[in-house]
């Protein structure tokens, strides 16, 4: 018996947090803007610490970040200063990292943007679910409930799409180490997340149905709404 065949795969999750988050006019890096008393890295790695099938968490961060320790002072988890120039490099290293640290092949890593900080573990659950068993993999994500609209650079609509297969991509996104590291390293920086990487292999990540509340932080104003949504929920 190989080393293969006499384990399981093993859940790794991944958090690059090495971007600069230009859009979000925070005058620093938003992962850590504090939203509800806490940065908001911190309220995402809470919530993959809060699923038992997660091992093990790597935070990837860019190798000038002097900030995470002051930041995060209790972090005890898995950390490196591998990230690179765009969000798929970042991931890239984070996979290295992860070998490095005997991560194999057919682990399962699940990554997840820091700005996503009002994850729930229930919702890490249900793609933990719908994945462990699929030759591919998937991603969560939420069917698009508005119409869609083209817009030029005049500020006016060129068209409307039909947006009743269409699907608003977020994370976790869960794919076996090998394949998501053979599809970034083929795409390259244009991948804006795991999942289109995957698709340009020619193969089909499952859409797993999260929650609108699983928001990504990017603009000035979603760092209030964050807050409102993570206070009320207690
Ligand atoms: O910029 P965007 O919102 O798409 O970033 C998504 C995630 O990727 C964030 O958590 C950000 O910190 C991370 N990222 C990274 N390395 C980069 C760019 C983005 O880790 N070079």
């Amino acid at each position: 018996m190989n080393a293969s065949t006499a384990r399981s795969p093993r859940c790794y999750a991944i958090v690059p947090a090495a971007g600069v988050g230009e859009r979000s006019g925070a005058g620093q890096p938003k992962q850590y803007v504090t939203v509800a008393g806490q940065p908001m890295l911190a309220h995402a790695l809470a919530a993959l610490a809060a699923v038992p099938r997660i091992v093990q968490t790597l935070v990837v961060l860019s190798p000038a970040d002097d900030r995470f320790e002051a930041a995060l002072p209790g972090y005890a988890g898995w950390l490196a200063r591998v990230g690179g120039a765009s969000r798929a490099e970042s991931v890239l290293g984070g996979l290295a990292e992860l070998r490095r640290r005997g991560a194999l092949d057919d682990d399962w890593v699940l990554v997840h943007d820091a700005a996503r900080c009002l994850l729930q573990p229930e919702w890490v659950d249900a793609l933990i679910d719908a994945c462990d068993h699929d030759a591919v993999g998937g991603l969560l994500a939420q069917p698009v409930a508005d119409t869609l609209k083209v817009g030029d650079a005049a500020g006016r609509v060129t068209a409307t799409v039909d947006r009743r297969d269409k699907w608003v991509a977020q994370t976790p996104q869960m794919f076996r180490l090998a394949l998501v590291e053979r599809a970034l390293t083929a795409m390259g920086a244009a991948a804006t997340d795991e999942a289109s990487a995957v698709e340009r292999l020619g193969l089909s990540p499952r859409l797993v149905k999260a929650s609108v509340a699983n928001l990504k932080v990017t603009w000035p104003e979603d760092f209030a709404l964050a807050e409102r949504l993570l206070l009320t929920r207690g």
